[in-house]
């Protein structure tokens, strides 16, 4: 089948030798449909939707066993098949109850196997990575040892890792299990907490996928972001995020979760030209994002020093979402989310005034007191 690769750009993907393009398609958001309470896919549709990716030059498809109630990774199989030399399939092992002993690892890669229908996985991710995981399972029941061998076997291609908490366990993960290829990490203009890992994993040649590089639809809503951070003319916010995060050289792919063809094409018409960031242009964006945080009355570096709070007040959470409306204009996300927190998440009313918080901010927040100011505000807009 005649390929459009000419709209598509590659990049090397650490140093694992293969170059994956620098749009890739995250598999758990694929169409479904539900009937007598089961969830199916939407099997041409999604057919059809994973094959004009591929016709448009996308090569990287991100799934996992548990995506569109567990039946992502069957339909991605199915879809990729007839290009699947020429394609890049990543799945993940779950790391939670699902192992308890080292066979499991082997068990949960034969069950991804199975289903994509496929001899071998190109990236295969301990997934959702944190310190605890990683020590209680990934090290304790010697599952390095068990991908070494996957590999050596031919069922997995590259060894890679997804993760979740604090960014200075990255390179704890990288340095102590030597053989991550791969990582891939939530990375968007709002959450760039990971970025100096990320350039880290980079020097270390792993190649670095991120997630979320549309900040999970809150980088989809209209502002004047981009004039307010450059002085240029405006451009779609949605825009902006794709170019920062390419903007960024150690970035080598950014994982976009695409639902139907309309998303598909924008975000092909996004990234087509390479429409990123030059070095320069990065820089000044990046520069002009920590001005506006630190010019912003209320900065919080999201440390998450002032956590646990024993009344269970998630203060980064709440001053993140003060940010957004206050920093970046993101206010009907904002206010949604507040919406969304107080249904079960405490606030200031629930303090019990120990003062931990304040003792351990080193931006010496009156914490107490911006709370206080800050869900006011977020209840009134
Ligand atoms: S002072 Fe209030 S907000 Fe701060 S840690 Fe104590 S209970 Fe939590
Ligand atoms: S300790 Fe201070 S800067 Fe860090 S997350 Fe808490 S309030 Fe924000």
């Amino acid at each position: 089948m005649l390929r459009k690769g000419d709209l598509m750009f590659y990049r090397d993907y650490g140093k694992t030798g293969v170059k994956v393009s620098i749009l890739g398609f995250g598999c758990m958001r694929l169409p479904e449909y539900e009937k007598d309470a089961k969830h199916y896919m939407d099997e041409d549709k999604c057919i059809e939707l994973l094959q004009t990716a591929y016709i448009n030059g996308i090569n990287y498809y991100d799934t996992a066993p548990y995506y569109c109630h567990s039946n992502s990774e069957y339909i991605v199989g199915k879809a990729l098949k007839p290009y699947r030399n020429k394609v890049f399939i990543s799945t993940k092992c779950p790391c939670g109850d699902e192992l308890q002993k080292p066979s499991d690892y082997r068990k949960q890669l034969e069950q991804s196997l199975k289903k994509l229908d496929t001899d071998y996985i190109d990236f295969y991710h301990f997934w959702s990575l944190n310190k605890g995981i990683y020590d209680n399972k990934v090290l304790k029941l010697g599952l390095l040892k068990e991908a070494r061998k996957a590999k050596e076997e031919g069922l997995i291609k590259h060894i890679s890792f997804s993760f979740h908490d604090k960014p200075e366990y990255i390179k704890y993960i990288i340095d102590t299990a030597e053989i991550m290829e791969t990582m891939l990490v939530q990375y968007n203009l709002l959450d760039r907490s990971c970025e100096e890992m990320i350039a880290y994993a980079a020097s270390k040649g792993l190649g670095v996928a991120a997630m979320g590089p549309v900040g999970g639809g809150r980088l989809a809503a209209p502002t004047d972001l981009y004039a307010k951070l450059t002085g240029k003319p405006s451009i779609a916010t949605y825009e902006l995020a794709f170019k920062f995060v390419l903007g960024n050289p150690n970035i080598n792919c950014a994982l976009s979760g695409m639902q139907d063809l309309d998303m598909l094409h924008k975000n092909l018409n996004t990234v087509k030209s390479e429409a990123v960031l030059n070095q320069e242009e990065w820089e000044q964006i990046s520069q002009a994002l920590d001005q506006l945080k630190k010019f912003s009355d209320l900065y919080c570096t999201g440390c998450g020093y002032c956590q646990p709070c024993p009344a269970e007040i998630n203060i980064p959470h709440i001053f993140n979402l003060f940010t957004y409306h206050n920093v970046y204009g993101l206010t009907g996300h904002a206010k949604n989310e507040f919406m969304r927190y107080l249904e079960k998440g405490k606030t200031i009313k629930d303090c019990e005034g120990c003062g931990y918080c304040e003792s351990k901010c080193p931006q010496k927040l009156k914490i107490r007191r911006e709370l206080a100011r800050v869900e006011k505000v977020l209840t009134s807009i």
